[in-house]
């Protein structure tokens, strides 16, 4: 009944996890959940409130324009360029997405032939993989391991499989390692794409959450960057707003215009009413993100303490809300932590074959939630 396509589809490791924590939960398990990487926070105030009073103006409950409200791509643009100082053309180098997810499954269509190949991280976001896979590209996955920092080896990529690559997915800060960009690393990766034509798409979704007073960049920051790619970026991490849908591509016009126009195929963009009350979001006070990091900051050190007590030997990131932790068998892992200590914890295979030998927890709940999963643990002789 299904085409070829779907059984190439990655097995959905989250949807078994999710059974396994039903069958814990019909148990009567008390489960702490550190699996999702969705903020636990609600979105701010005064975010609502746009929402709700823009949602109120009939002029707002069309069809919106496909690539976003010119006052939206203004907004971003303006943000763009107060917080890493990139300057950006509204018109033609902004286009808005349904969250970034969006762009990063259909980009692939727009630019890849069947065969050609796609340079993704692994662990990565798997939609780096599913967006390939539609159109019938080939991943070559980029191993991100604790020996190179999590940064990809670009000089390590066979000859051939450059030759026949067309983009490349970073993602930093990253999920699911917390690995931040060394000083330099954009700069390869333009030069790496000017040199054999590669289109970059960086995966900027995490760039706000950070901690001990490390501002994260934009790729775009480098020189070059303009020519060679472009940034996906959203307001679903930045200002807890997951389930409203909507981000933003931005960098150069022409990778934007192919993205676009794929989209224009398939969507009919994002609600008006959400767009009005992104442009508050963004041209708002940023002290929301601030408190958001400071509780993250606590959890976040909350969690490595704990696990250090444990005996794991487990860096404390400087950005996104997440713990890489290393462990023997991460299946194994995570399985015990379910079923013993009703711990959910995401199994790094699930992120990508290099993935193995590491579990990821999520800081998306408070911190009287996380002790009491150190406590559980602590028993647990891990
Ligand atoms: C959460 C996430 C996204 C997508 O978020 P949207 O809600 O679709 O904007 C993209 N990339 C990474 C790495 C993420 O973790």
């Amino acid at each position: 009944m299904y085409a070829a396509r779907m059984s190439n589809l990655p097995p959905y490791l989250f949807a078994r996890i999710d059974e396994m924590k039903a069958e814990q939960q019909k148990k009567g398990t008390d489960i702490i959940d550190l699996g999702v990487g969705d903020p636990d926070l609600p979105t701010p105030a005064h975010i609502v409130a746009s929402l709700c009073e823009a949602a109120k103006n009939p002029d707002n409950h069309h069809y919106p324009s496909y690539a976003g409200m010119p006052e939206y791509r203004s907004a971003v643009a303006e943000w763009y360029k107060k917080r890493f100082g990139v300057s950006l053309d509204a018109g033609k180098e902004v286009i808005a997405l349904m969250g970034s997810k969006d762009g990063i499954a259909h980009i692939a269509e727009a630019f890849v032939n069947p065969g050609d190949y796609v340079l993704a991280p692994s662990p990565g976001y798997p939609v780096y993989r599913t967006g390939t896979l539609f159109a019938e590209g080939r991943v070559h996955e980029m191993p991100l391991t604790a020996q190179n920092n999590f940064i990809p080896l670009l000089e390590k990529i066979s000859k051939k499989v450059v030759k026949a690559a067309k983009l490349m997915f970073i993602n930093y800060p990253n999920n699911p390692t917390a690995a931040i960009a060394p000083d330099g690393f954009y700069r390869e990766v333009v030069d790496f794409a000017c040199e054999h034509e590669i289109v970059i798409v960086s995966d900027n979704a995490y760039s706000e959450i950070a901690y001990d007073g490390y501002r994260a960049p934009s790729f775009l920051e480098t020189k070059g960057a303009h020519e060679v790619g472009i940034e996906m970026h959203s307001l679903s991490k930045t200002y807890n707003m997951t389930g409203w849908r909507i981000g933003m591509a931005v960098g150069n016009a022409e990778i934007l215009a192919g993205l676009g126009r794929i989209k224009t195929n398939v969507d009919s963009g994002v609600f008006n009413a959400v767009q009005q009350a992104a442009i508050t979001a963004l041209r708002g006070s940023q002290d929301c993100v601030k408190d958001a990091c400071a509780i993250y900051q606590e959890r976040r050190d909350v969690l490595i303490t704990g696990l250090r007590s444990l005996g794991f030997d487990v860096p404390s990131p400087k950005a996104t809300f997440y713990v890489w932790l290393p462990v023997h068998d991460c299946m194994a892992f995570s399985a015990k932590l379910l079923s013993e200590a009703g711990i959910v914890a995401t199994p790094g295979v699930g992120f990508g074959s290099s993935g193995e030998g590491y579990v990821r927890f999520a800081l998306t709940r408070p911190v009287a939630r996380i002790r009491e999963a150190i406590e559980r643990m602590r028993r647990l002789n891990l």
